[in-house]
């Protein structure tokens, strides 16, 4: 059974500040794999607080698609968890190279923890256990930043992870189910922030045409605006099955497809 769990669908500042939404990412699990995605602030304890809990203990990997803290900020005491608080040495953690250089957002000490750190990097291919994924050019994001496509239970999965829109967006991610992060409704005037708006989406959307999009990590312009109102209305007028992501909300990957 593969299934993927969202813990948080909080997305930029302030709706991740005020906890308007959780923060802290997303739980994928496939057969006896499992990996964690972006563990923002509250990873931890909504993933042991979630019904049924999710340990951290079980999992196999833990990703970060870049450093901001909306993806990282529970990286060090999730890979704390992971490895029985250092205990035992397992697990892989992968991460752009600026997320390890520099302004490290993974502590030195935590590194010994786990039994590798592999650097991502573009058009990678990696795997742990029975989950597989591949990364294609770097996003527009300010910092390093990946999206990914993954392979599990023998679906696959795209990741658009942030990023500013570029033309070559929408070929990049190819897999029957969508999952993109949209953090604005409308576009921002004349300087376009870092991160998708809802127009963005639907250009996405047309041409990549998944079985199902799965829309996240919004912002408070979202938010206001319901995000399933959003996502019901975007389903009719692209006649493609779109939803929006909850805190909590666990897709099913047999099911979900059927
Ligand atoms: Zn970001």
């Amino acid at each position: 059974m593969a299934f993927i769990k969202f813990i948080g669908t909080a997305g930029a500042r302030f709706v991740v500040m005020k906890q308007l939404r959780s923060s802290g990412g997303v739980w994928l699990s496939s057969d006896r794999t499992n990996l964690y995605v972006d563990p923002g602030p509250g990873a931890l304890v909504h993933c042991l607080r979630s019904k049924p809990k999710l340990d951290p203990c079980t999992l196999d990997g833990i990703v970060l698609t870049h450093r901001h803290l909306d993806h990282s900020g529970d990286v060090n005491v999730m890979v704390e968890a992971m490895t029985e608080g250092g205990f035992k040495k397992r697990g892989v953690l992968f991460a752009p190279r600026d997320a390890l250089e520099g302004d490290p957002v993974v502590l030195k000490y935590v590194r010994e923890y786990v039994k590798e750190i592999v650097v991502l990097k573009e058009h990678g291919d990696y795997k742990v256990g029975d989950i597989s994924f591949t990364t294609g050019q770097k996003h527009r994001h300010g910092v390093e930043t990946y999206g990914l496509n993954l392979r599990m239970g023998g679906q696959t999965v795209s990741w658009i992870t942030d990023t500013r829109f570029f033309e070559k967006l929408p070929d990049l991610y190819t897999g029957e189910i969508l999952i993109l992060h949209v953090v604005r409704l409308k576009p921002v005037g004349d300087s376009p922030i870092d991160h998708l708006s809802m127009e963005d989406v639907k250009k996405i959307l047309s041409k990549a045409r998944p079985k199902l999009a799965v829309l996240t990590h919004f912002g408070m312009t979202m938010i206001q605006a319901r995000p399933w109102l959003v996502a019901a209305e975007l389903e009719k007028e692209l006649k493609m099955k779109i939803v929006a992501a909850s805190d909590g909300l666990k897709l099913d990957l047999e099911e979900v497809l059927r």
